[in-house]
């Protein structure tokens, strides 16, 4: 299988989940609290918006109210001064003392002579109006603000006029007070104060559009009208909105009503501007808030190790399960939640079953299955065994005599019983600790361990007598013929003694059979017959 595949281990999936999941949330914790306070922030500065244009509005509107109340007193002393040209000049000078709100005054008969004006560098003195304001004033005798007009003298102002009648009601003319719109007055110091220096602004539209007052002196008398908060204040509402200014900004806009003058006051502050903070505040939320990612990631950091591991170690052990040395480790395995648990557990039970199996193939191919007695292969491991613990050790070999004669005699299954019958007869002649295996054929060996010389001699001699006392078939019995080998008294190799006690059975052949051989003489010893 690909080993790419496995290089995404527990632990760092565990810890990439959560690191996008942190940052997500993050993400969209930053997104949440940018959306909630643009929004907030666009709202106060609507509302505050709103609340300065309802003020404006007021003051102006009071201002009007009082400008035209001046108007009002100097036009009935000028009724009271019937024709005196020189109380009509008299009354304006009053006027201007008392309320430096005009930049001019004027006094003009019905027919538009102006009779009396101030100031005299203005020379509007002894001059007949022209202007559609004065003209407008003249035609409807009425109390009127104008739209802001640009004089002959290149100024653009407003024109406040307020009608002269006498005692039997004829008109006589009209009391004008104009406003320089570029120059200060008293109007342009209520509209020009900002209650803040954050890049808001107040205009203030007259009744047909044309602009008042504006922060940009030039454009005072252009018109302003595609704006809707515009158009709403002039349909004498109040409020507050979002509108695309004439250059593509957007602005914040509050608007009111001036109703003395029907002109609309708009205060407006550009979107981008008041949103400016929320950038830094951010980052600043991004700046507290990483202590606390930072120390979880550790946590999860530690948590996926420590879940990670235990599941990292059993399958260690389960790749090599064959290992005793490397399963036994599975006890130091801290399975310390519900499903390493169970895989230790499982793991465990499976190797039980592995263990209980492969001891079961172990005994089968080392065991005779016609004698049940082991096999060389047994023999082979057993001798290993002994070869560890290094004790003394004596082994026996023996053979039935020619036992070819039992087979051809009485036929191989009786051959077979006879077999059967050596061999229990040898597990009963043997210690528990000693171990009898057939080698093939008809030939076996017992092994004594922690056995002297003369304990082996002693047990070959019984055996050789327990198996000739044996009645095989009808009258017929067996002899053996024994050869035995010691360690460490004829080899200080063990390999080797299997091979001397062959080498005596040879010999007690040699010697006629049914008799017993020791290793190591020269001639083998005989033993008794
Ligand atoms: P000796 O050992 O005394 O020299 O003579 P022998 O006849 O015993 O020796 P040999 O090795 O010539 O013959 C062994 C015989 O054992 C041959 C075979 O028929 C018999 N034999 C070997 N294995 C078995 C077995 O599993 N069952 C039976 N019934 N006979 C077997
Ligand atoms: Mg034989
Ligand atoms: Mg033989």
């Amino acid at each position: 299988m690909n080993k790419r595949l496995f290089r995404i281990d527990l632990r760092r999936l565990i810890l990439w989940m959560c690191l996008f999941f942190v940052l997500l949330a993050l993400a969209n914790s930053l997104f949440a609290s940018y959306q909630v306070q643009r929004e907030t922030l666009l709202q106060n500065t609507l509302s505050v918006n709103r609340v300065y244009a309802q003020k404006l509005a007021q003051i102006t509107d009071s201002y009007i109210h009082q400008s035209r109340r001046a108007l009002n007193a100097t036009a009935t002393e000028i009724k009271a001064g019937a024709n005196n040209l020189e109380t009509f000049q008299n009354e304006l000078e009053h006027t201007a003392r008392i309320t430096p709100r005009f930049n001019s005054l004027f006094y003009s008969n019905a027919s538009g002579l102006v009779l009396a004006a101030i100031p005299a560098s203005d020379r509007l003195k002894g001059t007949t109006l022209v202007s559609r304001p004065s003209l407008e004033a003249l035609s409807i005798r009425k109390p009127l603000i104008s739209e802001p007009i640009l004089a002959p003298s290149g100024r653009w102002l407003i024109l406040l006029s307020q009608p002269v009648y006498d005692e039997g009601g004829n008109y006589k003319g009209f009391v004008g007070g104009t406003m320089y719109l570029h120059q200060p007055n008293t109007l342009q110091t209520i509209l020009g104060e900002h209650f803040y220096n954050n890049g808001s602004y107040t205009f203030v539209v007259g009744q047909h559009g044309l602009i008042i007052y504006h922060p940009d002196k030039s454009r005072v008398g252009t018109t302003y009208q595609n704006n809707p908060a515009v158009r709403a204040a002039l349909h004498g509402e109040h409020g507050s909105m979002l509108v695309t200014n004439s250059r593509g900004v957007e602005m914040l806009a509050g608007y009111a009503p001036i109703m003395a003058a029907g002109w609309a006051v708009i205060v407006q502050r550009p979107a981008k501007v008041a949103i400016a903070g929320l950038r830094s505040l951010l980052w600043r939320t991004l700046y507290y808030s990483l202590p606390v990612i930072l120390l979880s990631l550790l946590g999860i950091w530690w948590l996926a190790k420590l879940i990670a591991r235990p599941l990292r170690e059993l399958a260690e052990v389960a790749s090599h399960i064959d290992n005793r040395a490397s399963f036994n480790r599975i006890r130091y395995i801290k399975g310390w939640y519900f499903e390493a648990a169970l895989i230790r557990k499982a793991l465990l039970t499976g190797f039980s079953a592995v263990t209980t199996r492969i001891r079961r193939l172990h005994r089968e191919t080392e065991t005779d299955p016609l004698t049940n007695l082991v096999n060389r292969r047994g023999l082979e491991s057993a001798l290993a065994d002994l070869k560890q613990d290094d004790g003394p050790l004596a082994v026996v070999m023996f053979d039935i005599d020619h036992f070819k004669n039992v087979n051809d005699t009485h036929g191989h299954a009786k051959g077979d019983d006879a077999l059967k019958a050596v061999a229990s007869i040898t597990r009963e002649t043997a210690r528990e600790t000693d171990l009898a295996a057939r080698l093939g054929g008809e030939e076996f060996v017992v092994l004594l361990p922690d056995t002297t010389l003369d304990a082996a001699i002693t047990f070959a001699e019984r055996l050789r007598q327990n198996i000739e006392r044996m009645i095989i078939a009808e009258t017929d019995r067996i002899t053996i013929s024994l050869g035995i080998a010691h360690y460490p008294l004829h080899t200080d190799d063990m390999d080797a003694v299997l091979h001397l006690a062959d080498m005596a059975l040879y010999a007690a052949k040699k010697a006629g059979r049914d008799c017993i051989r020791v290793a190591g003489s020269n001639p083998v010893t005989a033993v008794a017959n």
